[in-house]
């Protein structure tokens, strides 16, 4: 990050998700002044979201200036396929989003330079740069929740792809004929490995509900289906990552969202999986995500920082 910014410079970040927005006052050397939390309440439709996230950050620039603070940017990061390049929201399904060009209408309304960013991807470089991946030059995020998405990061900048598309590492058909997965194909590793698909396959074989963390821990407890189920999830998951490995050969993978804090208990079995599955691959570092869910605001964060470099 750059000395360039005085001390008393901010960052306005919002990461918004489909049912709440992390939100705060960043500075340059990626210190966090104050932090709010939103409900998106997506249901409204994508108008009033829209409306919601533009008057949060406004509401941001302004406790920051009653503060004697300058905020110089504004960092957004949302779901789905965007086009970081121009600043469009291209799609997201959570939030409704359709070619929304988020970044001018933030512009327009806070009078600040503005960067627009993928949720994850802005995650990913968070952890790249200051969190789990910090060390390593190539890292890749992966955050396996209700999804299972990722960020390569290269050098501190994370892969955006030609379509703003980059990174649906949960999109790998790792099982043919598996569960179909809710892009319509059966079969992909978020439809077998994520931590929804863990709850729902243990759920229907066994009749009763049950949440992923719940699964992991009959696991361990030595429940034969509970076992199953995770063995399955697990071994899919390292197909995913032996297949992320050869494309990206990173140092080291992150894994976070709500999945990576089953602990060792994913990671044990998960480092032992992928071992078998690499050749003559370079085993990556696997380690849990440092920064929890804040990751993505502060991912928006260094976005904003970023833009005002170029
Ligand atoms: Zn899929």
């Amino acid at each position: 990050m750059s000395a360039k910014h005085l001390p008393t410079d901010v960052v306005v970040a919002l990461d918004v998700g489909g049912t709440g927005m992390k939100c705060g006052l960043v500075r340059a050397d990626g210190t966090v002044l104050h932090t709010e939390r939103h409900p998106t309440d997506a249901g409204r439709g994508p108008d009033a979201v829209v409306e919601t996230i533009l008057a949060v950050a406004e509401g941001l620039a302004g406790k920051a200036r009653a503060d004697g603070i300058d905020p110089v940017a504004v960092g957004i990061a949302v779901p789905g396929v965007i086009d970081e390049a121009r600043g469009i929201a291209v799609w997201s399904a959570n939030l409704g989003f359709r070619d929304v060009p988020l970044r001018g209408l933030a512009r327009e309304r806070l009078g600040l330079p503005t960067a627009l960013g993928h949720d994850v991807r802005a995650g990913g470089l968070a952890e790249a740069r200051l969190g789990a991946g910090r060390d390593g030059g190539h890292v890749l995020f992966v955050a396996i929740g209700t999804g299972i998405a990722a960020a390569h990061v290269v050098d501190g900048t994370a892969a955006t792809g030609a379509h703003g598309a980059a990174g649906e590492i949960g999109h790998i058909q790792v099982r043919p004929g598996g569960p179909r997965c809710g892009c319509g194909r059966p079969g992909c590793l978020e439809a077998v490995s994520s931590a929804a698909a863990i709850g729902r396959r243990y759920s229907a074989l066994a009749g009763v509900p049950a949440t992923a963390a719940e699964v992991a821990d009959r696991a361990a407890a030595g429940e034969p289906l509970a076992a199953d189920v995770w063995r399955e999830a697990v071994e899919a998951l390292a197909d995913g990552l032996a297949t992320g490995q050869s494309l990206y050969d990173v140092q080291t993978v992150v894994l976070g969202g709500g999945l990576a804090r089953a602990g060792t208990l994913l990671f044990d079995p998960l480092r032992a999986a992928l071992h078998e599955r690499l050749t003559f691959h370079r085993e990556p570092r696997l380690v849990a995500a440092a920064l929890g869910d804040e990751a993505g605001c502060l991912g928006a964060a260094l976005l904003a920082l970023d833009s005002l470099e170029k």
